[in-house]
C-alpha cells in the first residue's frame, strides 16, 4: 500500500533501537525524511547510516536526552518545520507500590508524560496553520491494564493517555491528528530487562521468564519492532487522516478487555 507520506519530514524520538527504531524504518521504508534522536551517539549513527543506505533518504541524527528541556530544544532546532512527530523515550524502572518516592514520580513524569506533551505543544501550532500533521505517541498497555510492577509507568502514561484525548479533539479540524500506540511485550532491550528483573525477583532462567510471559500472550511470542513500525507508520499515512485521538494496543491479545 503507498502510504502516501513520500516526502514528509519526521522527528522520531528515541529512535536508535527497539520501537523508536522500528517506527524510524517504516517512515523511511514510506519515503519520510528523518530526524532520529537517542543518548547514545554510536547507535544512533549506526541506525542513521543504515536507513540511508537502505532506503535512500535524508537522516538527521541529535544524540541527546530528550526528556531534559535543552535536549528538547535541540532536537527541535534539528527537525524544524516537521509533518509527523514520534514520541518516545525509556521506560521507568520496576519496582513495587512502596519503593517510590516524589523524586521517582517527578523523572517518570518528566520522561514519559511532560516530554511528549512539551514537544506537542511545539509541533502542532506549525502543523495546524499547514493543515496537516501526524503525532503518535508510544505509550503502553499499562494505559489500559494496570501493570503491577510498572506503577510509575502505570502513572505517568495515564496522565498524557488525558492529555491526548482532550488535545487530539482540538486539534483534529485542522488536518492534525494525535493517537497514541500501546505497546505489549516486543522483543526489544527494554523486554530483556523486564524478564531479567523476573529472574532475579523468582530465581529463574531467562528462558523461563520469556516462555512464562509467553504463556500469558494469547499470540504466544513477544511483537516485533518491524510490526510495531508498520502501525506507527499506517497512523502516519494519508489513510489515517480520520483516526483521532485513539490508544491502539499492540499486544498479541495479551489484555484481556472487551474494548
Ligand atoms: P529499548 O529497546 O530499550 O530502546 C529505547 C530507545 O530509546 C533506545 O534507542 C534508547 O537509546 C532511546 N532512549 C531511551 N531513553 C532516552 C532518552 N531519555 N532520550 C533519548 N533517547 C532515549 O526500548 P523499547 O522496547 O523500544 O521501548 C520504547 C518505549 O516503549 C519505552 O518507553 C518502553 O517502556 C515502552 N514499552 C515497551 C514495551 C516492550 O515490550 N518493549 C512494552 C510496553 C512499553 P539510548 O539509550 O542511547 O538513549
Amino acid at each position: 500500500m503507498d502510504l502516501g507520506i513520500k516526502g514528509k519530514r519526521a522527528l522520531v524520538c528515541a529512535s536508535s533501537k527497539g520501537l523508536g527504531l522500528g517506527c524510524a524504518r517504516a517512515l523511511a521504508e514510506a519515503g519520510v525524511a528523518l530526524v532520529m534522536n537517542a543518548r547514545g551517539a554510536d547507535a544512533l549513527e549506526a541506525a542513521a547510516a543504515d536507513i540511508r543506505d537502505d532506503f535512500g533518504v535524508e537522516v538527521t541524527t541529535v544524540a541527546c536526552d530528550v526528556t531534559t528541556a535543552d535536549g528538547q530544544a535541540e532536537v527541535l532546532e534539528a527537525a524544524g518545520e516537521i509533518d509527523i512527530l514520534v514520541t518516545n523515550a525509556g521506560g521507568p524502572p520496576p519496582g513495587v507500590w512502596s519503593d517510590w518516592d516524589r523524586e521517582d514520580f517527578i523523572a517518570a513524569l518528566d520522561a514519559n508524560m511532560l516530554t511528549p506533551i512539551a514537544l506537542m505543544k511545539a509541533v502542532l501550532p506549525s502543523m495546524m496553520e499547514r493543515g496537516w500533521g501526524r503525532v503518535v505517541n508510544i505509550t503502553s498497555q499499562s494505559v489500559r491494564a494496570p501493570i503491577g510492577v510498572l506503577g510509575l509507568s502505570n502513572a505517568a502514561r495515564t496522565g498524557l493517555t488525558g492529555y491526548v484525548a482532550g488535545t487530539s479533539r482540538q486539534v483534529a479540524h485542522a488536518g492534525v491528528t494525535i493517537n497514541n500506540l500501546l505497546p505489549g511485550i516486543h522483543a526489544t532491550d527494554r523486554a530483556v530487562s523486564l524478564d531479567k528483573g523476573v529472574t532475579e525477583a523468582q530465581g529463574i532462567s531467562m528462558e523461563e521468564a520469556k516462555a512464562q510471559r509467553e504463556a500469558t500472550i494469547p499470540a504466544r511470542r513477544y511483537g516485533t519492532k518491524e510490526e510495531f513500525g508498520a502501525a506507527c507508520a499506517f497512523l502516519c499515512s494519508q489513510h489515517a487522516g480520520f483516526i483521532v485521538g485513539q490508544n491502539i494496543l499492540l499486544d498479541g491479545g495479551g489484555t484481556n478487555i472487551t474494548m
